[in-house]
């Protein structure tokens, strides 16, 4: 089968690849229907040394179950699925704790021999565990929104949660990417009645507008700060979603926190060491987040996708067969595309 391979910073092909086949009794092997390309893909691509024969790349994915090992049950061939981006057994003791990223048996796509996500089909560990049935056919209209129950829109409802939006919490939500836009999203859906979203990209924050947020600043740094504290009577907001993952965005997110307010970072952190001294400690500021448990998610969030109370697909904005992944990536990583959805 063809499958995305990474080399190296700028360097993403497709290359034909072993197909997958069962070794497990808990495998699975899923057709993929839809994938995409995630923010977090681009780290590698930016930076990654060159290697051969390069690493398999892709963790969103949505498929057909095509055969299932002797120990998985509730699954069968034919089956619409989506699969969190890690694998879970889904009953260890941090899996029932609703932390599967955790998961004592579980890990991650595209590495250790298994499949990544971005290619024509994936052997998928852990089946049982892992795989959410969706209960539509192939060729659903929903398909980009029930993908992105795979990783952006759970990670964005999780930088939600983890902060505590409510209906009485105001919101400032940080980055205007597809984990922001999501996580504005998933703050209006939890009751929000005040979200401010930092962008500086209007096709984007527009969206962001569509999807529930009342003010938009485009400011960054000290400006964005100010911006923001005139907009809340001098104070900030009592959550702030963190979601782009440098230092400066985390900076900025402390910054427009009202005191005893939280700050969630569900942007993968590009930095070792975080300011948080004494002006963070007199203010009472909890910082909380980490790498979304999607799967603890999907339960509850599929509901208003299926029913279309939400469509958080409308984070794609570009459409690629397998063929073009890398140039996907080239139009991700020079933000000329937000997020790029793979059909293969
Ligand atoms: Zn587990």
């Amino acid at each position: 089968m063809r499958a995305t391979i990474i080399h190296g910073a700028g360097d993403v092909r497709v290359e034909d690849v072993a197909d997958p086949q069962l070794q497990q009794p808990t495998d699975a092997v899923v057709r993929v229907l839809r994938s995409c390309i995630c923010g977090s893909d681009l780290w590698p691509y930016w930076s990654m040394p060159a290697s051969e024969p390069g690493e398999r790349i892709g963790h969103e994915f949505l498929g057909v179950v095509e055969e299932t090992g002797s120990e998985v049950s509730g699954l069968q061939r034919g089956d619409v699925v989506v699969a969190p981006f890690v694998w879970a057994d889904n009953t260890c003791d941090f899996c029932r704790e609703g932390l599967q990223t955790s998961c004592r048996h579980g890990g991650m796509w595209g590495a250790d021999g298994v499949d990544g996500g971005q290619g024509e089909a994936v052997r998928v560990p852990q089946a049982q565990g892992t795989l959410v049935n969706l209960g539509v056919g192939e060729d659903h209209a929903l398909l980009p929104s029930l993908l992105t129950l795979s990783d952006v829109f759970p990670t964005g409802h999780h930088c939600a949660v983890t902060a505590g939006v409510n209906p009485r919490t105001t919101v400032t939500v940080i980055g205007d990417g597809a984990v922001g836009l999501s996580a504005v999203l998933a703050a209006s859906r939890l009751g929000a009645e005040r979200i401010i979203l930092m962008g500086r990209h209007a096709e984007r924050t527009d969206l962001g507008r569509q999807f529930g947020a009342t003010d938009v600043v485009a400011e960054r740094g000290e400006e964005g700060i100010t911006k923001v504290r005139e907009l809340t009577g001098g104070d900030g907001t009592h959550t702030v979603l963190e979601c782009v993952g440098t230092r400066p965005a985390l900076e900025m997110a402390l910054g427009v926190a009202r005191d005893g307010g939280v700050v969630s970072r569900v942007g993968a952190p590009q930095y070792d060491e975080a300011p948080l001294g004494f002006g963070v400690f007199f203010r009472n500021l909890t910082v909380t987040g980490g790498v979304a448990p999607a799967r603890a998610y999907i339960d509850e969030l599929l509901p208003d996708v299926l029913e279309g109370r939400i469509e958080p697909g409308r984070v794609f904005n570009r459409t690629v067969g397998l063929e073009q992944v890398p140039e996907g990536y080239r139009a991700m990583a020079d933000r000329e595309a937000l997020k790029v959805l793979v059909q293969p």
